[in-house]
């Protein structure tokens, strides 16, 4: 492999993708490299002016009036456009809440919806806001299920084999992460829900990781249920509402759990009554976060522009890159590669392992203007979103880090955590 400068420059050169890089705010500060949009995505140009209109005209001058000019619909409106990234169809995803409370109410309907059974099955992947809420619902209803978490051999991927074979005629729900968040391990949603379902089981996918480095087929291959997050590679903003995805022909059987007024089939009429909407907008609960959610609108609308096979195309092509630098520079300082090597089974971050990788960190972000993050016990999780990431940072990125290792910069930093890794 080449391993020069020039060859990172010449794959920039010849990036379809180069263009859209311009399209984002990057603060003058060229030096930086950004290894974290997979934590929280950088600020697209449009949703500055985006969230000038909304907050002057929209809310400063409309006021009140507003509501009938957009507001109103802007969460099924905005998830229309969500679906198109992620293969579903206009009316299937609506925006709303975060991740946490959405994995909430959609688990919570799966469940009504499989009464008979008390299977749950997730894995030691699944992120751990997702267990807590599994374990609370069991706790709410009585402890009557069994969550079992499916642990893996190389610590890294579980076979699909290995996820069907858990599946049986007693399961009501299998919950997974499509590209799991620390070793960017990327399911084959399409096989398992395709057994899930000759088994009677509903799944439920949370594509916090996925939407918008991945393209999705939620469509084609039946997904029941699924909730995302869009302030990682959807670029929505911090703490932008998340999303849901309910498959049209169980939105009418599936009930949220919180029957909120904004999720009535006329909130206006203000009956004392719930009577859930005919449709997706039945998981929505109270009043949409409008700034946040409009300010996203940018961010998604700019995905679509490109397409998701482009950006795939190009995230193979920067995650290929990295291990393959990571592997002939920075192997001998006992760097090992955390995330699999076959690229239609990886997501968009690399995570490469050290047993000092918590001190490397803290000397990458203290000293090196590289901004990666770290996930415990060993993992230096490195983010590389197609849309603006360059391979030149790639290569700066791991320069940096041969810097940080030949000159044992990180022995001066102590192992104890902070707070916010
Ligand atoms: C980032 C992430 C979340 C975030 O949940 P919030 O409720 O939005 O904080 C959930 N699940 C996964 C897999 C994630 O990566």
């Amino acid at each position: 492999m080449d391993i020069s400068r020039a060859y990172a420059q010449q794959l920039d050169k010849n990036d379809p993708l180069a263009e859209y890089r311009r399209r984002f705010y990057i603060a003058g500060d060229d030096d930086l490299i950004y290894m974290d949009g997979n934590s929280l995505g950088r600020l697209p140009l449009e949703t500055l002016g985006r969230v000038n209109d909304v907050v002057q005209e929209q809310w400063g001058k409309a006021l009140i009036r507003s509501w009938g000019r957009g507001w109103f619909d802007a969460s099924v409106n905005v998830g229309d456009k969500i679906a198109g990234l992620v293969g579903a169809s206009a009316g299937e995803v609506a925006v709303s809440d975060s991740t946490t409370v959405n994995l909430y109410k959609l688990a919570m309907s799966a469940l009504a919806l499989r009464p008979g059974r008390t299977g749950i099955v997730s894995d030691e992947f699944n992120f751990p806001s997702d267990h807590y809420v599994l374990q609370g619902i069991n706790a709410q209803l009585g402890g009557r299920h069994t969550i079992q978490v499916l642990r893996s051999a190389d610590g890294l991927t579980i076979p699909t084999e290995d996820v069907c074979a858990a599946i049986d005629e007693n399961t009501a729900l299998v919950t997974l992460s499509h590209v799991v968040f620390k070793s960017g391990y990327l399911y084959d949603a399409a096989a398992i829900t395709a057994h899930a379902h000759r088994m009677g089981a509903l799944v439920l996918w949370d594509l916090s990781h996925s939407a918008g480095s991945v393209p999705m087929a939620l469509d084609a291959w039946e997904v029941d249920f699924a909730v995302g997050c869009t302030y990682k590679y959807l670029n929505g903003g911090p703490g932008a509402p998340a999303f849901l995805f309910v498959r049209k022909d169980l939105q009418s059987q599936a009930l949220s759990p919180i029957w909120g007024w904004f999720g009535d089939a006329k909130p206006f009429a203000f009956d004392l009554e719930y009577a859930p909407a005919p449709d997706i907008r039945r998981f929505i609960c109270g009043t949409s976060s409008i700034l946040s959610l409009l300010a996203l609108e940018a961010g998604v609308d700019l995905l679509a522009e490109v397409g998701m096979q482009r950006l795939r195309d190009k995230s193979i092509a920067l995650t290929q890159y990295m291990i393959d630098l990571v592997e002939a520079r920075l192997a001998r300082y006992g760097f090992s590669v955390g995330t699999p090597r076959q690229p239609e089974r990886r997501g968009s971050h690399v995570s490469i392992r050290h047993p000092d990788g918590y001190r490397i960190n803290r000397a990458l972000i203290d000293e090196m203007n590289v901004l990666p993050d770290f996930r415990e016990p060993d993992n230096l999780r490195l983010g590389l979103a197609p849309i603006y990431t360059t391979f030149g940072e790639v290569w700066e990125c791991v320069e940096r880090l041969r810097v940080v290792m030949e000159e044992q910069r990180y022995l001066k930093y102590d192992a104890a955590r902070a707070t916010v890794t």
